[in-house]
Formats: C-alpha cells, sequence, structure tokens
C-alpha cells in the first residue's frame, strides 16, 4: 500500500475520501505547501460512523489475543517505517528530526504496550453473600469512538489513544489537528497494513473541525469522546458532549511549574530544565512554564541556565544540529511575543535573548522578575521562553506553584528527603519529576487534573479508558 498520495484525503472504510474543497498543509520551516489535502463533507462523515459501527460489530467476533497480534504488527510497521515517519512529520510540524525520530518511537511504545495490555481486560468475581447467587463482573468495549487530537505531537496522541481503543475492541474515528494530518493518515494506512479491520481506524480532515465535531457530538452511536488539546476547546465539547451522555476523556492544556530549592544539584536542574522547556521550541503540555527558583540558589542557577540557553541552535528541523525548529503558525509567534511585551510592561527583565530569527522561528529568551500575577505566568507559553520568579521558602514556593488553575506537570529538583516527599504530595498536580526533567512514558498514567483533564492514558489505566464495566448477578436454582 503506498503510504501517501500527491494529494491526500480523509481515509474512511480504508481507502481514501476526496472532495473537491482543497486545502494546502504547510511546511511551517519554510512556509511551502508539503502536500494539498481535501476537506471531509458530510457524506464522508456518514460513511465514516457506519463504518465505524460496522467494525465495532466485527470486532465483537476478533478475540483480544488476535487484537493483540494486530497491535504488534503496526508497531512493528511504525518502527519499519520510522525514518519516513520522523520526515514527514518534520516537514508538517516543524520539530528537529532527532525529536521526531523520539516521536516516532514514543508513539510506537504505545502501541507495543497497548498489544501487551489486550489480554489483561480482567474482570473479576465478587464474593456473595448468598451461595445462590453468583456475583461478578465483565470488562466490554465502549462502541464507536471519537478522537481529536493537536498538532504539536503527530504521532504520539493519536497511538496514545487509537491502540487501547483496538485493545478494548472499539472502533475509531480520529479527526487530527488540520495542521498536521499526514501523519495521522500514514499511521491509520499503516494500521489497516497490519490487520486492522477497515472502519477500525478512520482519519477525517476538515478546515472546519466545530461543525465536524459537533454533528458528531450529537449522535447517540458515538459513545465516548476523548480529546488532547487546549482547556477552551474541551470546556466546548464537554459541553457538546452532555446532550448524549458521552463518556470523555479529556488531556487539555498545562501550566507547569519547574521549582528548583537551595538544595537542589543545579547542573542537574538545569538539564532537566533544558529538556523540560526546550522539545518541540516549548510546544508542549508538560513544558515547564513558570520556573521557581529559591532565592539562595538564584544567582548559580541563573549563571548555569543562561550558559546552556547560549548553546541552543535555531534552524529549520531537517539540518542537524539544530535544536529548536519554528513555532507552528504565525499566530502562534505573535502570541508568544505578546506574553513577553506585557511581562516586560508589567516589570519582568529580559536576562538573555538569542539573535532574531526570521519568518516562524524565535530565539530563546530567559525573562526574570517575573511575578504571579503577570499574564506570562498564568498562560500557557508554547514558545522557547524561560520565564524565572523568585521564592523565599518552601511554603511559598507551593502557594506559587499551585495558584494557577491547571493540573498536568510539575517538577522540582531537591536533595533534601524529607522536602522531597512533603512537596510531591502537596503539588496540585496528575504528574511530578522529581529531580526529572522527561516524565513521559508509556507504561505511566498521563494525565492531568484541575482543569487540565479528566481520565488517563497509557498504563493499564488506559485501556479503562475504552472499557465498560458490566456487573452480572446470577441466580442458581
Ligand atoms: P486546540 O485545542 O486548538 O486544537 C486541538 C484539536 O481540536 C485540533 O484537532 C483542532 O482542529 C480541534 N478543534 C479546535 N477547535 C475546535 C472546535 N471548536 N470544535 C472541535 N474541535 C476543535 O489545541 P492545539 O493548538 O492543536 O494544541 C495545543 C494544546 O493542546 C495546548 O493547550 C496543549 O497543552 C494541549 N495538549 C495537551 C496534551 C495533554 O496530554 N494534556 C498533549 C498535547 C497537547
Amino acid at each position: 500500500m503506498q503510504l501517501l498520495l500527491e494529494h491526500e484525503h480523509s481515509f474512511i472504510n480504508g481507502k481514501s475520501y476526496q472532495t473537491d474543497d482543497t486545502f494546502s498543509v504547510l511546511n511551517p520551516a519554510n512556509l511551502g505547501v508539503v502536500k494539498e489535502v481535501s476537506s471531509v463533507d458530510e457524506l464522508g462523515c456518514e460513511l465514516a460512523l457506519s463504518g465505524a459501527q460496522c467494525a465495532l460489530k466485527q470486532l465483537r467476533t476478533v478475540s483480544a489475543s488476535l487484537r493483540s497480534e494486530v497491535l504488534k504488527k503496526w508497531h512493528a510497521l511504525i518502527l519499519s517505517h520510522e525514518e519516513m515517519l520522523a520526515e514527514l512529520m518534520v516537514a508538517e510540524q516543524g520539530k528537529p528530526l532527532h525529536e521526531a525520530l523520539g516521536e516516532v518511537r514514543y508513539a510506537a511504545g504505545f502501541v507495543e504496550w497497548f498489544a501487551q495490555e489486550a489480554i489483561r481486560s480482567y474482570g473479576e468475581t465478587i464474593p456473595s453473600q448468598n451461595t445462590s447467587v453468583q456475583l461478578s463482573t465483565i470488562k466490554q468495549p465502549v462502541g464507536v469512538v471519537l478522537g481529536i487530537t493537536p498538532w504539536n505531537f503527530p504521532l504520539a496522541m493519536i497511538t496514545r489513544k487509537v491502540a487501547p481503543a483496538y485493545a478494548a475492541g472499539c472502533s475509531f474515528i480520529l479527526k487530527p489537528s488540520e495542521e498536521t494530518p499526514l501523519s495521522a493518515i500514514a499511521l491509520a494506512k499503516l494500521a489497516i497494513q497490519a490487520g486492522m479491520e477497515a472502519g477500525a481506524f478512520q482519519v477525517l480532515i476538515t478546515r472546519q473541525p466545530a461543525k465536524l465535531v459537533e454533528g458528531y457530538c450529537q449522535s447517540a452511536a458515538v459513545r465516548k469522546l476523548t480529546f488532547t488539546g487546549s482547556t477552551k476547546v474541551g470546556q466546548l465539547l464537554l459541553s457538546h458532549s452532555a446532550t448524549t451522555i458521552k463518556r470523555t476523556s479529556m488531556e487539555l492544556g498545562g501550566n507547569a511549574p519547574f521549582i528548583v530549592y537551595g538544595s537542589a544539584n543545579i547542573p542537574a536542574a538545569v538539564a532537566g530544565l533544558m529538556a523540560a522547556k526546550f522539545r518541540n521550541a516549548g510546544q508542549t503540555c508538560v513544558a515547564a512554564n513558570r520556573v521557581l527558583v529559591e532565592q539562595e540558589c538564584m544567582a548559580e542557577f541563573i549563571s548555569c541556565l543562561t550558559t546552556a540557553v547560549a548553546t541552543l541552535k535555531v534552524g529549520d528541523g531537517m539540518v542537524a544540529g539544530n535544536d529548536l525548529g519554528p513555532l507552528i503558525n504565525e499566530s502562534a509567534k505573535a502570541k508568544v511575543q505578546g506574553l513577553i511585551a506585557s511581562a516586560l510592561k508589567q516589570g519582568a527583565k529580559i536576562h538573555y535573548q538569542g539573535a532574531e530569527e526570521a519568518g516562524l522561528f524565535m530565539a530563546p529568551v530567559i525573562l526574570t522578575h517575573v511575578t504571579p500575577e503577570m499574564d506570562i505566568a498564568n498562560t500557557e507559553i508554547f514558545g522557547p521562553i524561560v520565564s524565572v520568579m523568585a521564592f523565599f521558602d518552601e511554603v511559598q514556593s507551593l502557594v506559587f506553584a499551585n495558584g494557577v488553575e491547571e493540573g498536568l506537570a510539575a517538577y522540582f529538583y531537591s536533595q533534601d528527603v524529607s522536602q522531597i516527599h512533603r512537596v510531591s504530595h502537596a503539588l496540585e498536580y496528575g504528574m511530578i519529576g522529581i529531580n526529572e526533567g522527561m516524565i513521559s512514558n508509556p507504561v505511566a498514567p498521563f494525565g492531568g487534573i484541575k482543569q487540565s483533564g479528566l481520565g488517563r492514558e497509557g498504563a493499564k489505566q488506559g485501556l479503562d479508558e475504552y472499557l465498560e464495566v458490566k456487573y452480572l448477578c446470577q441466580k442458581f436454582d
């Protein structure tokens, strides 16, 4: 099967579905056209839904071990196409090639993990008070799933949903970001090649996401909505899902604190921050958004950080040696520039700034004297800006760290064992990196609390998101 056509289209029932309504997928590094794609119409959406319903029935006859085998083949196919998938990702998303390759392997890791979990969706036997009644539970697939994913991880955010859905026996309609639809199509073609039923994984490309998603939200045939994206869109989709009481999973925006305590190993903290801040040019939901540094180690930390940031190279992700690719589009760059301007107006200072970059590229910046009231401390930056705030003691660090609406990831560096225990329990976040800046892992539960979302992806919890528990009460004569 050819992985990508000259022009690309939605992938419905195992085939390309073309319309005349086309738009361009742009390379953010040079604004050249990567490919023309067509936007799905109403008929395409209807066909995809009936295909998904049909696949759901088919999947009832496919054992968990067979689904596991299909996932294993999909995993192998993703890895055997890793160079091509990584290059495609750089072209439509902009991240450096080595990061893209890392994401392909991370994405494949979810498929491998859920191939193993597919055969472990155990029910339970419940001890009954009455010997003539047997009580038990079984787990069954939720049904047809609609998934909506962002552009910042064009593969991993998809496999993190589709692999557990298939492992559970659900069929999946995916609406990827209009910025990065090509990676999604390539992934779906590989899944069909691996043996997935035609309607089990379909991809709908649209330039009108609100219309498409609202239509599906009104359909009772779609039993689950799983969304990764901004908190604002997540709130809207939760309200759309209310009319048909859909199961929902929400992986939303973050505003991660990165706390450096006085006892921290400073070079290790700086290395952790470089990973937590600059991956994908700062465009990750778990990016360190507010760097909180205890006053006593501020001077040493800033000096070490400045040396590290000054080594970063900005440029096309396809050129070896570049660390920071472009931001995704013009409005993303304008938003980051606006946050810097407003921080300066509110009293922050520029400690370091790389040479100005053209197009969608952006030089790294270190801002100091940031305070909790500033816009930059209350907004997901999504750019290569380190925003540094001082604190005087542990109590104040926790007030600052927890004083936002988001609760996705948090990081802290300390070598004081009692402090590590206290702080890891007190931080109001779903995931905590302790002396570690890279926490994402397919075998661990990924997700947030507060306005960062509902549910968990990856790990054993990720499979339960696609299963209903059914209680059986059987009476014997
Ligand atoms: P976004 O919310 O703008 O878009 C996400 C998806 O929703 C896209 O597919 C888009 O087409 C679709 N969409 C947009 N408006 C819609 C509407 N009105 N109705 C239906 N669908 C709509 O987010 P983005 O800019 O693509 O991604 C960045 C955001 O995603 C950041 O906030 C980031 O933190 C978040 N994110 C979260 C996680 C996580 O696991 N928590 C992971 C990656 C990204």
